[in-house]
């Protein structure tokens, strides 16, 4: 029997598609900025030495490959919401906040739209910035949560929408879920100042929404892990009880290690054991209990003073690398004459810049000078280094003249 004859083709992931025709291109000058993955000055994967220190540490010990429970291993999520709340924050030392170990920031998004969709008695509609990272929408969807969007990004002025994001929020029906980039915008690199989260906060509180941070780039926006921790953090102050999706792939470069949290603050100590039990009911069926080596490497940087203070110079330097190549590039397409402005590439934050670069242009770019990117000219600042650099200006002049 033909079980399986009628399905018909998916759609292409639009950033793994990227990659395909990059590795296609035989071009020796090809320049690949659609993933969103660190490269060092060479164009290569860069392994921090404080993992290096850490998986070191961790061999000597010989430690068992045995189940952890499933929320996961406890030093990690202690230390792992210390880095994201701050040692001092209320709720955490009050013993308020149910945390569980995730599969990587996209493991944490689907235990919180899976614990939603199970337990949140308010109206199930999440609302996503426009644009926004595109697997935001299947993970809420998959879990029957609905959709809807705020206005994000002002095409105008290559910038912040704050008006109508302020606006479209104000308007959604009292009690949804309002999905919030901690800090480096994915995939605009446009945050709203810290003046804008206050207002932000004002209004969110004000309609009894909930706020799910999704935080996937702490450190490695600014270079400081406390100021792109700021959003979090304020919101926490302000008494908000957010949830918070936080992964340790970008600033630690440990993508394939999947080690992340979802938490929630709560009001007590007890609540945050009775959600913790409906927690584990979601994650159970799903994967039953989270990989355990990422989790212990990050454990380890964490824990030691010595490998913190190691990583975050680490996250400062990858982070500076990306902020000189903004520089470099916007001053290369100023020094070109290249038509319009393009002050957004320094302002913009993180490992994307929005481009303003039309589809036809992104077309026009690959086709002509190998150089590839996502089709709303979203570039990754990382693919971009000393060896590139001109080269790529010199194409993006080009296209836009
Ligand atoms: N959220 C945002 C905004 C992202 O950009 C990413 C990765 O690109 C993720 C979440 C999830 O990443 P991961 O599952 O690798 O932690």
């Amino acid at each position: 029997t033909d079980f399986w004859g009628g399905i018909p083709q998916g759609p292409p992931d639009p950033i793994l598609g990227v990659t395909d025709a990059f590795k296609k291109d035989t071009a020796k000058n090809k320049v690949n900025l659609g993933v969103g993955a660190y490269r060092d000055e060479e164009g290569k994967p860069y392994i921090l030495e404080s993992v290096l220190k850490a998986e070191d540490i961790l061999h000597q010990k010989k430690l068992d490959k045995e189940y952890l429970p499933i929320t996961g291993a406890g030093d990690f999520t202690t230390l792992a919401s210390e880095l994201a709340y701050g040692k001092n924050s209320k709720p955490l030392q009050e013993g308020r906040i149910a945390v569980s170990q995730s599969i990587s920031g996209t493991g944490a998004l689907r235990i919180a739209t899976g614990f939603l969709s199970m337990f949140y008695s308010g109206p199930k509609v999440i609302y996503l910035p426009d644009p926004t990272w595109g697997n935001h929408v299947p993970v809420a969807e998959q879990v029957g949560i609905k959709v809807q969007r705020y206005r994000y990004f002002d095409k105008k002025t290559i910038g912040l929408d704050f008006a109508g994001m302020k606006e479209d929020i104000e308007n959604a029906e009292s009690g949804s879920i309002i999905l919030l980039h901690a800090c480096a915008q994915n995939p605009t690199g446009i945050d709203p100042t810290q003046d804008q989260w206050k207002e932000l906060s004002e209004i969110v509180k004000a309609r009894k929404h909930v706020a799910l941070f999704d935080m996937a780039y702490q450190g490695f926006a600014s270079g400081d892990i406390i100021r792109d921790a700021f959003a979090v953090r304020y919101f926490v102050e302000q008494g908000h009880q957010i949830i918070l999706c936080q992964s340790f792939a970008k600033n630690l470069g440990l993508y394939a290690e999947r080690a992340g949290t979802f938490s929630i603050v709560v009001s007590s100590p007890d609540e945050k054991e009775r959600i913790l039990s409906q927690v584990k009911r979601v994650i159970r069926p799903l994967y039953s209990s989270p990989p355990i080596h990422g989790a212990q490497i990050v454990a380890t940087i964490l824990g030691s003073p010595e490998l913190y203070e190691q990583w975050l110079a680490e996250v400062k330097k990858m982070a500076t690398r990306i902020i000189d190549m903004r520089e470099r590039l916007y001053d290369l397409l100023v020094e070109l004459k290249t038509p319009g402005e393009w002050g957004h590439i320094k302002s913009q934050i993180g490992m994307f810049s929005f481009t303003g670069l039309t589809p036809e242009q992104v077309g026009d770019l690959a086709e002509h000078a190998h150089v590839y990117m996502t089709k709303d000219g979203r570039i990754s600042m990382a693919g971009l280094n000393e060896h590139n650099i001109q080269y790529f200006a010199e194409s993006m002049s080009k296209a836009v003249k």
